[in-house]
C-alpha cells in the first residue's frame, strides 16, 4: 500500500517546479552565453545574479561577486574610473525608472560600455561590454577620414574645418596665411620610377613639410602633389614669406627615392585673411590664383593674391572659347618688329609677334591670350599658323634679313615643332638659315632632353636658334652650356635698368664676354631710350631692338621699310 496517498495538487505543484527549474537552467545557460557581462540587483541594490562574463570583463573575484553582496561592496571592488565623456553625458536622475548608459576607463587602457535598466521597484539590470577593440577602430576610422592615407596629413576636408576654426579667430583680430603649393618636376619622377616611388616621394615631401612649420600650423595635402599650410599667429605678411622660403629652400634639396637622386621643387601662392577673403572657399581659391602666377613667374618663387588677379580669370573664361575660332576665322595676325646691327644700323633680322584681332576686344597682345593657349593645347596650330605665314612674310625680303619666331615649351612637348618648321620652310621655299627660333630658358628647363633633340635636330638643317628673355629667369649662365645657340636675347628688364646701374653693367659685360667667346650674337631688347642704346652699345651688344628704333608693325610697312633701307 502506498504510505503517501496520490495527490494530484502535489504532483502539479512538482511538475510546474521541474518546470520552472529546467526554465531557469536554461535562463542560466543561455545568460552564460551571451557575449555580454550582465549582473541583476534587486530593489535593495543586492546582487541577485551576474554570469562569469562579468565577472571575467571587471576581473572580480568569485566571492565578491555572490548573490547577497551590496552594490557597495561590488563597486569598491571594481577597478578603473567613469570616463569623464561618461560623467558629462545627461542621465536620468539616479533612482528612478529608465536607461542609463556609462563608459569605464581600467587602469590597463580597456574601455567597459555599461547599460543600465532600472525598474520601477528599484531593481535594475546592467550589460557591460568590453568595447575598447569597437573604439579603436572607431578612431581609426575617423583618422581615416580626417587624414590623407598617403602621408598623414590634414585631408581637404579637415583643412577647410581648420581654415573655419582659424577664420573664426582671426575675427577676434588674429592674422592668418594661406600658403598653397605644388611641386614642380613631380610628374616625371612619377613617370619614371614608377606610382610606389612617386608615393614615397610624397611621403618625404610631407615630413620636410612638418619640419617647416609650428605645432598650431596645420599642413594639409589637397590632393596629387598639392599641399597646403595654415599659418596662425604670425604677423603677416612677413611670416607666411620667411614660411614660404623656409618650405622653398626646405624642397630644393634633393631627395632619395629608391636610390635615385631626385630634384624637384615648388611655388608658393600666398592668401591673406581677412583681406583676402574671409571664408575657406575664398581663400583657397585665391590662394591657388596666386599659386599659379608664382609658378608662371619661374620655379621657387613667392607670389601673393592680389585682386587683379581675379579679374584676369574672368577674362580668360572668355578668352577660352572664342580662341578656339581665331584661326579659322582668321583672326591672328603676325606684326614684326625689326632688330638693328649696332655697328652699321643695318636691319639684321626681324621678329614675328602675334597678335589677336578679337571683334569685340580689340587688338589682343600675345600676354593675354599665349598662357591660355598653351595650357589648352591650342598652342600647336596656332604656332604653326605662325610659322608657315611668317615664312611667307619673309621670303621676299632682302636675303641678309633673317625672321624669328617665338616658340614655347609645349610645341616641343608634343614634338611638333620640328615636323611644322621643316613644312613652314619647304611650303614657303625660305632657306632654312633665314628662319630664327626664340625659345625662353623656361622652355630649357622644363624639359631639357625633349627640347634639346629637338634643337639640335633643327640647327642640323640650318635653322638659328636663339635664346629668349635672357635674365629674366634664373639659372641663365648654365643654359648657355647646354646648347650652342646662335643668338641671346638680353632681356628688357635688364636693358631699361641698365644705364642707372653699374652692377647690372658688369654682369651684362660678363654675359657678352661668354657669348662672344662661344660665337654667340647678342642682342638688347625693349631698348626704349638713347640712354639705354648707348649703355648696351658701350657694353659690346650686336644688336639691338625696341621701341626707341622701331616698334612692331604690320607686314606691309615692314616690307616697305626693307625695301627703302
Ligand atoms: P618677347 O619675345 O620678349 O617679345 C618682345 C616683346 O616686347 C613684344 O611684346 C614687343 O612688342 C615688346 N617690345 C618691343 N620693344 C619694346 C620696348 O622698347 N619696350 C617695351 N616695353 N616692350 C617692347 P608682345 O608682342 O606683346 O609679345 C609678348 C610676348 O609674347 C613675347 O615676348 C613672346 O614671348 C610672346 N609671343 C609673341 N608672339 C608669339 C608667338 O607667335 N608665339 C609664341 N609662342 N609666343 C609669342
Ligand atoms: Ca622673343
Ligand atoms: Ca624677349
Amino acid at each position: 500500500m502506498d504510505p503517501r496517498p496520490h495527490d494530484p495538487l502535489i504532483d502539479a505543484l512538482r511538475a510546474e517546479n521541474e518546470a520552472m527549474r529546467s526554465e531557469l537552467e536554461l535562463l542560466r545557460d543561455a545568460l552564460e552565453r551571451i557575449p555580454h557581462g550582465m549582473c541583476a540587483f534587486s530593489g535593495d541594490d543586492r546582487l541577485v545574479l551576474a554570469n562569469a562574463r562579468y565577472r571575467k570583463i571587471w576581473n572580480l573575484p568569485p566571492d565578491v561577486v555572490r548573490p547577497g553582496a551590496t552594490f557597495r561592496q561590488i563597486m569598491d571592488a571594481t577597478p578603473g574610473s567613469e570616463t569623464d565623456a561618461s560623467r558629462s553625458r545627461p542621465q536620468p536622475a539616479p533612482g528612478t525608472e529608465g536607461t542609463r548608459s556609462r563608459e569605464w576607463q581600467l587602469d590597463d587602457g580597456r574601455l567597459i560600455e555599461i547599460v543600465v535598466s532600472r525598474r520601477a521597484d528599484g531593481s535594475c539590470v546592467a550589460l557591460h561590454e568590453d568595447v575598447t577593440e569597437q573604439r579603436e577602430a572607431q578612431a581609426r576610422i575617423s583618422y581615416l577620414a580626417r587624414h590623407d592615407l598617403l602621408t598623414g596629413l590634414a585631408n581637404r576636408a579637415v583643412l577647410r574645418e581648420e581654415l573655419e576654426r582659424a577664420l573664426a579667430g582671426n575675427r577676434r583680430g588674429e592674422t592668418l596665411a594661406l600658403l598653397c603649393l605644388d611641386l614642380d618636376r613631380f610628374k616625371p619622377v612619377n613617370d619614371t620610377y614608377g606610382h610606389a616611388a612617386g608615393d614615397d616621394l610624397l611621403r618625404q615631401v610631407a615630413e620636410r613639410l612638418r619640419g617647416c612649420v609650428r605645432e598650431i600650423d596645420v599642413v594639409g595635402r589637397m590632393g596629387g602633389d598639392e599641399f597646403t599650410v595654415v599659418q596662425r599667429g604670425a604677423a603677416q605678411p612677413e611670416g607666411s614669406t620667411r614660411l614660404g622660403q623656409r618650405i622653398i629652400e626646405a624642397l630644393s634639396h634633393p631627395f632619395d627615392v629608391d636610390g635615385h637622386v631626385v630634384h624637384i621643387g615648388t611655388s608658393v601662392g600666398i592668401a591673406l585673411a581677412p583681406v583676402d577673403g574671409d571664408d575657406p572657399e575664398t581663400l583657397l581659391h585665391h590662394g591657388d590664383l596666386a599659386l599659379y602666377r608664382a609658378k608662371s613667374d619661374g620655379r621657387a618663387r613667392i607670389s601673393y593674391f592680389e585682386p587683379a588677379m581675379n579679374e584676369r580669370i574672368d577674362a580668360r573664361r572668355g578668352v577660352e572659347s572664342s580662341l578656339r575660332e581665331a584661326i579659322e576665322l582668321d583672326q591672328l595676325q603676325l606684326l614684326y618688329q625689326p632688330r638693328f646691327d649696332l655697328r652699321d644700323g643695318r636691319i639684321v633680322g626681324v621678329e614675328a609677334l602675334l597678335r589677336w584681332r578679337h571683334p569685340q576686344r580689340g587688338m589682343v597682345v600675345p600676354d593675354e591670350f599665349i598662357p591660355l593657349s598653351k595650357e589648352t593645347g591650342l598652342i600647336v596650330p596656332i604656332g604653326r599658323w605662325v610659322l608657315e605665314h611668317a615664312c611667307r612674310d619673309a621670303l621676299p625680303w632682302p636675303p641678309h634679313v633673317t625672321v624669328a619666331v617665338n616658340v614655347s615649351a609645349v610645341q616641343f612637348a608634343q614634338s611638333a615643332v620640328v615636323i611644322d618648321v621643316l613644312h613652314a620652310l619647304a611650303d614657303s621655299g625660305l632657306p632654312a638659315r633665314r628662319l630664327e627660333l626664340e625659345i625662353t630658358e623656361t622652355a630649357m628647363v622644363r624639359d631639357p632632353t625633349t627640347v634639346l633633340t629637338a634643337l639640335h635636330t633643327l640647327r642640323e638643317k640650318g635653322v638659328r636658334i636663339a635664346l629668349d628673355d635672357f635674365g629674366s629667369g634664373e639659372s641663365s649662365l648654365s643654359q648657355l652650356r647646354s646648347f650652342p645657340f646662335d643668338q641671346l636675347k638680353i632681356d628688357r628688364s635688364y636693358v631699361h635698368d641698365m644705364p642707372d646701374r653699374a652692377d647690372l653693367r658688369a654682369i651684362v659685360r660678363g654675359v657678352i664676354t661668354i657669348a662672344e667667346g662661344m660665337g654667340m650674337q647678342t642682342t638688347a631688347e625693349g631698348v626704349e631710350t638713347e640712354a639705354q642704346l648707348s649703355a648696351v652699345r658701350d657694353l659690346g651688344c650686336t644688336a639691338a631692338q625696341g621701341f626707341l628704333l622701331g616698334p612692331p608693325m604690320a607686314a606691309e610697312a615692314i616690307a616697305a621699310l626693307l625695301a627703302g633701307a
